[in-house]
């Protein structure tokens, strides 16, 4: 079994930063993670005045590098896995617009054959042995651990970029099909809660293991609280396309973003752009939640990772500049472009320290994506994925399963 260390460098641990650390890696997995002289190894990467990171779980994204995962294209989530690999994703949620049924069934199937592909290729296996996959991703990429499915269960309000026409109630007959087929392939759901018939989906997301996210919603305190009770646990993109503090006659009453920042049983899912969120707000956020509530993601577009310039996304031109993506009028946002290594710069450079940033960007998603057994810390035992970031915190090098890109 090969062996590689990744020594001298300052490794962030759940519990503390190891300064001088070194973390030791058997084939696709974690041995050791230690501080001070390493045990000797086959290979060495010298990762002095580097620090060494958990790799990055991203839980929702529509695309990177021109390409969207909803073309259900196995060139598209390939393309889109790479654009993101670059920004330290080592684990991907890949996320599907409101559609309608045969476009969400088209789209889940590509990325149901993505996972089984991609977990083949990345245990260094023999291509040529057994039945192979359809995908022949020969590169590193980025492991696709499930699907985010968006709606179309939204207020029309509060629909942000998600197509008009499709939004509506939820309706079993829409939900029940895709959750026996590919509901362990289904990470989470988003809905609004306020609308008729919300309670019972949360219930049945539930009971097929689906995690429960409010957005995309005009809720008041109230369907909040009942959407916890039937089980939701996850906020969607917070304080974006949703209802926000506002008053009803004299009395000053909460939106769903104030209550997810309340709730404890909610985690927020965090767009650290600075345009989604200003950087106040985004400081408002990190002193009002821990880092195990708190989920850094993209919502990337597809043109993540691309030049400025006008694209098409979900059916419609957008304009996108080296910061952020807009819709048509150029009043709106459209998606962002982020990628997580520029998230993580940004929660940084509001004063998260290390520990709570690895936290956001890998720990607290891979819990969210139910893969944090495997995933998500540099601890023994888990996968041995790993990004080197220098003092900027851009990216030096990536390591997906003991492999290096
Ligand atoms: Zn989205």
């Amino acid at each position: 079994m090969s062996s590689l260390v990744i020594h001298s460098g300052r490794v962030v641990t759940p519990q503390s930063v190891l300064d001088p650390g070194y973390v030791v890696v058997e084939g696709s997995t974690i041995a050791q993670v230690g501080e001070g002289s390493p045990p000797p190894c086959e290979r060495a990467i010298d990762a002095a005045g580097l620090w060494v990171l958990p790799g990055f779980i991203d839980i929702h994204c529509h695309g990177g590098g021109g390409r969207s995962f909803q073309e259900a294209d196995e060139e598209a989530i390939r393309v889109a896995l790479a654009a993101h690999l670059r920004g330290g994703t080592t684990g991907i949620v890949p996320a599907i617009a409101a559609c309608g049924r045969e476009e969400r069934h088209a789209c889940l199937d590509a990325l149901r054959n993505g996972v089984t592909s991609l977990n083949f290729n990345l245990r260094d296996a023999e291509p040529s042995v057994g039945p192979g996959p359809r995908l022949k991703f020969k590169d590193v990429t980025p492991a696709v651990l499930g699907a985010y499915v968006e709606g179309p269960y939204f207020a029309d309000k509060e629909r942000g970029a998600q197509p008009l026409g499709l939004i509506r109630p939820p309706d079993p007959e829409d939900y029940r099909p895709p959750l026996r087929e590919f509901g362990e392939l289904i990470r989470v759901w988003a809905l609004a809660p306020e609308l008729p018939g919300a309670l019972e989906f949360i219930r049945e997301l539930r009971e097929h293991g689906v995690v429960p996210a409010l957005g995309h919603s005009d809720a008041s305190e109230e369907h909040v609280e009942a959407a916890i009770a039937a089980g939701a646990r996850l906020v969607t993109h917070l304080y974006c396309a949703q209802s926000t503090f506002h008053r009803v006659g004299a009395e000053k009453r909460l939106g769903l973003a104030e209550m997810g920042l309340l709730r404890e049983e909610l985690v927020v899912e965090v767009i650290a752009d600075s345009k989604h969120l200003t950087p106040n707000l985004l400081r408002l956020v990190l002193k009002s939640k821990p880092p195990s509530q708190v989920c850094l993601i993209t919502d990337a577009m597809p043109a993540a990772g691309m030049p400025p310039g006008e694209y098409e996304f979900l059916g419609e031109r957008v304009w996108v500049t080296d910061e952020v993506a807009y819709r048509a009028d150029r009043e709106r946002y459209a998606g962002s472009v982020l990628t997580m290594a520029a998230a993580v710069r940004n929660v940084a450079a509001q004063g998260a320290d290390m520990v709570a940033v690895a936290e956001m960007a890998a720990l607290t998603p891979a819990r969210v994506a139910g893969v944090d057994r495997r995933k998500g810390s540099l601890e023994a035992g888990k996968d041995a994925d790993v990004v080197l970031m220098d003092e900027g915190l851009e990216v030096r090098q990536v390591v997906v399963r003991g492999r290096t890109a």
